[in-house]
């Protein structure tokens, strides 16, 4: 497939859990709730990822299971409602309640569907509860938001109506950017999954095409094609040159005018190159090897190559949908490495054999990498970011060439000191 060499490996991870995208998802729908129901290490997970809010009350709680709940001796399921009904009581302004599943909640199998049902049949359609699973033991951070998104999907309204769907969370600016530029396009109706305000569900069906903003919804994307949906393929909208593929795709299906579409995005494309030129002088030649964790890994490697001259040493993800991902594929380098799956402790031992420059891995591996003189970007911190689309194409690498910088600055006041 393209040029890279795919390669699967099974082992031990070390990756954040699904309930991180909580994080980013509670600040895209302000009406929507997030009860973790889980341990008090998933309370804490969430409480220190999200950092405390002082000024909002947050849109995300955990209904801890107590040590009796575990060993089965109370029914966790009456301390279910009851935590539901005090919330839903002091919160009158909640209208969607995801449900979120953990580790704890699947080793004592609470069949979170049937609590939801059951909610749902008692709150008579005041409040939607859905469920949706963020446990460690089957997510990695970005599926959650896969997840979250596919429980939203029967709630849609059926439509015939021809529309652009952008599914995946983004920055509320950079979202309004792109949906100006696809009706600067010709493409009036655009529609975004998940939407600013949970009950304004966008609708769906046959004359909606998908355009996915993020890379790991293959979930969502499977329920969206059951809906009659048509998924556009593309790259990702990382980068300049992916941002435009992307943006040409979703033309293509809409049969844009060529010639509109180029007037259109080539300027943009030419003031993004400029942009990124200081950012290519640092980052070209450099040596990149990304960790397995945000399914991300794919196309920034694409993007980091192409575009900052990057050299590619490996490219893990968690998981690889093929279909998805094919054209992201085809645009690596040949014989690129992509790893599927993970073997932390073979991997670790591959980091250090191989001396990179740059390692893109999640925060528990960047601090033991620091301290042997190896620099990292954290993964989290891109989809906490606004990164996409062709004006972003700066930023993005800046991201990037902030550590180099900082391991430069260190070296330098090293010898200084010698
Ligand atoms: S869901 Fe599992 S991995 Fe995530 S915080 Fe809870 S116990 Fe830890």
């Amino acid at each position: 497939m393209g040029g890279a060499t795919l390669l699967k490996e099974t082992g031990p991870r070390e990756v954040f859990c699904g309930l991180t995208s909580i994080v980013w998802l509670h600040r895209r729908m302000p009406d929507a709730f997030f009860l973790v129901v889980g341990s008090r290490t998933c309370a804490h997970l969430i409480q220190s990822a999200a950092g405390v809010m002082i000024f909002a009350e947050p849109r995300f709680g955990t209904a801890i299971l107590e040590e009796r709940d575990l060993a089965g001796l109370a029914d966790a399921h009456d301390e279910l409602d009851r935590v539901v009904k005090d919330l839903l009581a002091r919160r009158p302004e909640i209208r969607t309640l995801f449900l979120v599943g953990s580790c704890p909640s699947e080793v004592i199998k609470i069949d979170l569907a049937r609590v939801a049902e059951r909610l749902n049949s008692v709150l008579k359609g005041r409040v939607n509860v859905l469920n949706y699973s963020g446990s460690g033991i089957e997510t990695t951070f970005t599926q959650g938001e896969d997840g979250a998104l596919k429980a939203l999907v029967p709630l849609m309204p059926a439509t015939k109506e021809e529309q652009l769907l952008l599914v995946g969370t983004l920055a509320n600016a950079v979202e309004d950017r792109l949906t100006n530029l696809f009706k600067r396009l010709g493409i009036n109706k655009v529609a975004s999954l998940p939407p600013r305000e949970s009950i304004d569900l966008p609708a769906i069906g046959p004359g909606t095409k998908v355009l996915l903003a993020q890379p790991y919804l293959s979930d969502t994307a499977r329920v969206l094609k059951d809906r009659g949906a048509e998924i556009i393929k593309a790259p990702f909208p990382l980068g300049a040159e992916g941002s435009r593929l992307w943006m040409e795709a979703a033309a293509r299906a809409f049969k844009v005018e060529e010639s509109l579409v180029q007037s259109i995005l080539e300027p943009l494309t030419i003031r993004a190159h400029k942009a990124l030129e200081p950012y290519k002088k640092q980052l070209a030649g450099k040596r990149l090897f990304l960790l397995p964790e945000s399914q991300l890994e794919i196309p920034l490697a694409r993007f980091l190559h192409r575009e900052c001259g990057m050299e590619l040493v490996e490219v893990g993800t968690p998981y690889l949908n093929r279909e998805l991902m094919q054209p992201e594929l085809a645009l690596l380098p040949q014989n690129t490495l992509v790893i599927e799956g993970q073997h932390v402790e073979k991997q670790l031992d591959r980091v250090r054999e191989k001396q990179p420059d740059l390692v893109v891995c999640g925060m528990g591996l960047a601090n033991p990498l620091e301290a042997e003189g190896i620099s990292t970007k954290w993964s989290i911190e891109l989809v906490f970011s606004p990164i996409h689309g062709i004006d972003q194409a700066a930023d993005l690498a800046e991201l990037f060439s902030r550590p180099l910088h900082r391991r430069n600055l260190l070296n330098n006041k090293t010898l200084a000191h010698v």
